[in-house]
């Protein structure tokens, strides 16, 4: 973009170095006719909410059929399911082959058979004898009264255990059907199924929790896979398999090992989190009060880049290089401490793009706030109607999801092998510099027409998904 021109000049909309490129872009995927919405959409993820009482219900019935298979108790069966992931094929195995040490190991049987000491009838806690018909026999042998078994589920209930609460003289678990042959008293049955179905939502590999605060919403997939999913109940955005923040390119593994080495890390990290920096060419020093990485300064109307201070039209005529990391040939001859050095370069390089991005996020919002309340204005003004300003929310809503995923891309290059580094990069920079412009041009939307910016979205969201589409697993 030419920088002179480019306030009051509606005509230099197009970023001529970019034109050929947009136009052979334009023409990939346009004859392709897609099988199914998962092709043309790489985070396409099919879910739906369910509540609790179906996910106990869909539960009940999953136990039901293993028993059958098994022909063990439900109590027994359940505690198979959720310790085994849900995985009736490997569990049937297993137990076929050798049941006793299958049961054994899941404490669903003592080790070695207890020889009893006491009458049958008396309780091993209070030592009374017990009138009342008991329950249920536990497998270990050990025999207690319903008053007993009562208040040891109300303390373990305080520590929301449910299938994991085991016998009161050994660790042979007791399992929920028995339990909830005990006469509970209301409120504790609540929280026992309450606790219940968490065990059992959280080791099955279809079933998720919403992780929105407060929000009780059980998401049910039809696989297990690490994509987006948008709780309709509070509308947290989340990972289904992790249940973290939505990461992609990432996987589930990449982000945690990366969040984790941020909290560890963070006192490093701290000094790049000024929005302060000085201009490279008048030394003003300027303040970032927008999303946009492509500043321009307001007193010599130098134009730049704010992640690596470099001159923009530079920067982005030639190749995109600002995203990318250029390792030292050298390190591997050098000493540790220099070897040191150079590990702590690289993450703050990753690092300090990655906490821009988020920053990048938050100011873009108060961008689109405005830009709200500006069409707010422009239609109690009678110029156009909500309709016709429309793709403004349209592209500031894009831009957020563009940033989003340019975010999770920098932990992703961090822990990438070199095979395929150099495609990511080169898809990675394609897709920052359509960010950027989409945010220059929202920061001065009056500059642009409707035009350019459907097209600039169009060039975004392409780039976005050809990332995804290539680099996404499963
Ligand atoms: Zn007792
Ligand atoms: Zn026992
Ligand atoms: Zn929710
Ligand atoms: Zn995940
Ligand atoms: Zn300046
Ligand atoms: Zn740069």
């Amino acid at each position: 973009m030419s920088s002179e021109n480019a306030e009051g000049d509606t005509s230099l909309n197009t970023d001529e170095s970019d034109s050929d490129d947009y136009y052979n872009y334009d023409d990939v995927d346009e004859d392709v006719v897609f099988q199914d919405e998962s092709e043309r959409d790489p985070e396409y993820f099919e879910y739906c909410l369910i509540t609790q009482e179906d996910a106990e219900n869909m539960m009940d019935c999953f136990v039901d059929e293993t028993a059958k298979k098994l022909k063990e108790s439900r109590s027994v069966s359940r505690i198979l399911l959720t310790l085994h992931h849900w995985d009736v094929d490997g569990i049937l195995q297993r137990y076929n082959n050798d049941q006793r040490a299958f049961l054994t190991e899941a404490r669903l049987m003592p080790e070695k058979s207890i020889p009893s000491l006491k009458p049958a009838n008396e309780c091993e806690v209070c030592f009374q004898y017990i009138q009342t018909p008991m329950q249920f026999v536990m497998q270990c042998g050990h025999t207690f009264c319903n008053n007993c078994w009562l208040g040891h589920v109300r303390v373990q209930l305080e520590n929301g255990r449910a299938l994991g609460i085991e016998c009161m003289k050994c660790n042979t678990l007791v399992g929920s059907d028995n339990l909830l042959s005990l006469k509970l008293g209301s409120e504790d049955l609540k929280r026992f199924k309450f606790f219940l179905l968490n065990d059992q939502i959280k080791t099955h590999p279809l079933f998720q929790w919403c992780p929105g605060a407060d929000c009780s919403a059980i998401v049910k997939a039809e696989s297990c896979k690490a994509k987006r999913t948008v709780c309709s109940k509070c509308k947290t955005t989340f990972c289904f398999q992790c249940g973290l923040d939505y990461h992609a390119p990432a996987d589930c593994i990449v982000i945690k090992k990366w969040v984790t080495k941020c909290q560890d890390d963070s006192e490093t990290a701290n000094y790049i989190q000024a929005n302060t920096k000085d201009c490279p060419k008048c030394m003003i020093c300027i303040e970032k009060n927008g999303g946009c990485n492509h500043m321009q300064c307001y007193k010599c109307k130098h134009e730049f880049c704010w992640m690596c201070l470099r001159n923009w039209t530079e920067h982005n005529r030639e190749y995109y290089e600002c995203s990318i990391y250029k390792e030292n040939p050298q390190v591997a001859n050098e000493n540790s401490g220099l070897k040191a050095r150079e590990a702590l370069k690289k993450y703050l390089f990753y690092y300090e793009r990655w906490y821009n991005h988020g920053a990048s996020l938050r100011l873009e919002t108060e961008t689109r706030r405005k830009i709200d309340q500006k069409i707010h204005e422009k239609v109690n003004n009678n110029i156009g109607t909500w309709i016709d300003w429309q793709y403004l929310l349209d592209a500031a809503a894009l831009l957020a999801k563009c940033r989003y995923t340019i975010k999770y891309t920098y932990p992703f290059a961090y822990y990438m092998e070199d095979g395929r580094k150099e495609l990511f990069e080169y898809q990675q920079a394609q897709l920052e510099r359509e960010i950027e412009n989409l945010s220059w041009k929202l920061e001065r939307e009056e500059l642009y027409k409707r035009g350019d910016f459907e097209n600039q979205m169009d060039i975004a969201e392409k780039r976005r998904r050809t990332l995804l589409k290539d680099f996404l697993i499963n």
